[in-house]
């Protein structure tokens, strides 16, 4: 390839993706910290080597408990850059889906956030992603139990049966989903997951970043490290986030495990193709 192709290739590329950057912070405050309460409080975060014109935040500013800001993520120009092949899609066939599986879920909050769009990996049943988690960073607290955390929590959301498994693999280059850690994220923020769909709304790439400590300093442990895995890999699996904090994809996480809803709206989000829900388009 020549290099002026090399030179076109990474802006087509950004135009064509669509990069989400997903942030989250759990609180510490000590009595906070003791009723196992994760905060997670979305802000735009720019998406590093990304043009800022092609970067979206999907998430909703959240601010003191309310939703403040947010963004239109179905509006975004876009070009297919996937190899996917267009989802099958029968819009009478999707709403009988929902209408019959809806009830036990939070599909209603998603698709308010996103436009009523869908969004998902293709099937993987046959070809798992590989995560490659990051084992030994030189950070001050480190756990070595924290990576055992992340594949725990990764196993937790296959055992609820997406069609996407997960198997792990100690070569980063030939990792689909990377896990690193940082020490604190200079915003309000212990978590981050960064991901990007075609135009047909096929998730195909998806990378997290956990922090060790608070923004303001103090450690996480490894049961909050394990609770924002759950949440990102909630969002890395297509799950956006919903009112009621009884389940790990609430805004600000209140609790320590996947809830029944968790599942339902994981599962029901798989027995649909990617893309809009309405009608005429
Ligand atoms: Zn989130």
């Amino acid at each position: 390839m020549r290099r002026v192709d090399l030179v076109l290739l990474g802006p087509l590329l950004a135009i064509g993706a669509w990069v989400a950057v997903q942030a989250h912070e759990l609180h510490a405050g000590s009595a906070v910290r003791q009723s196992a309460a994760a905060l997670a409080e979305p802000l735009p975060v720019s998406a590093r080597a990304m043009p800022a014109a092609f970067v979206r935040t999907i998430d909703r500013t959240v601010m003191r408990g309310r939703i403040a800001a947010g963004d239109a993520p179905a509006t975004a120009p876009e070009v297919k850059v996937s190899r996917e092949p267009p989802p099958v899609r029968d819009l009478d066939e999707i709403h009988r889906r929902l209408s019959q599986n809806e009830a036990g879920t939070y599909i209603g909050d998603i698709l308010l956030a996103r436009d009523s769009n869908v969004a998902r990996w293709p099937d993987r049943t046959a070809r798992p992603l590989r995560v490659w988690v990051q084992a030994s960073p030189i950070l001050a607290d480190w756990n070595p139990a924290y990576p055992d955390q992340v594949r725990d929590a990764f196993s937790t959301w296959e055992a609820a049966g997406a069609p996407v498994p997960f198997t792990f693999v100690v070569d980063s280059g030939a990792a689909d989903v990377h896990v690193t850690w940082v020490d604190h994220f200079d915003e309000q923020i212990s978590g981050k997951t960064m991901w990007a769909r075609d135009d047909n709304w096929w998730i195909v790439d998806a990378n997290i970043a956990i922090a060790l400590h608070h923004n303001h300093g103090e450690p996480l442990d490894a049961s909050a490290v394990r609770a924002i895995a759950l949440h990102e890999i909630g969002h890395l699996l297509g799950l956006d986030h919903c009112a009621d904090t009884t389940n790990i994809m609430a805004a600000r996480v209140r609790v320590r495990d996947l809830s029944a809803a968790d599942k339902a709206t994981m599962r029901l989000i798989y027995a649909l193709p990617p893309g809009s829900v309405k009608q005429g388009r």
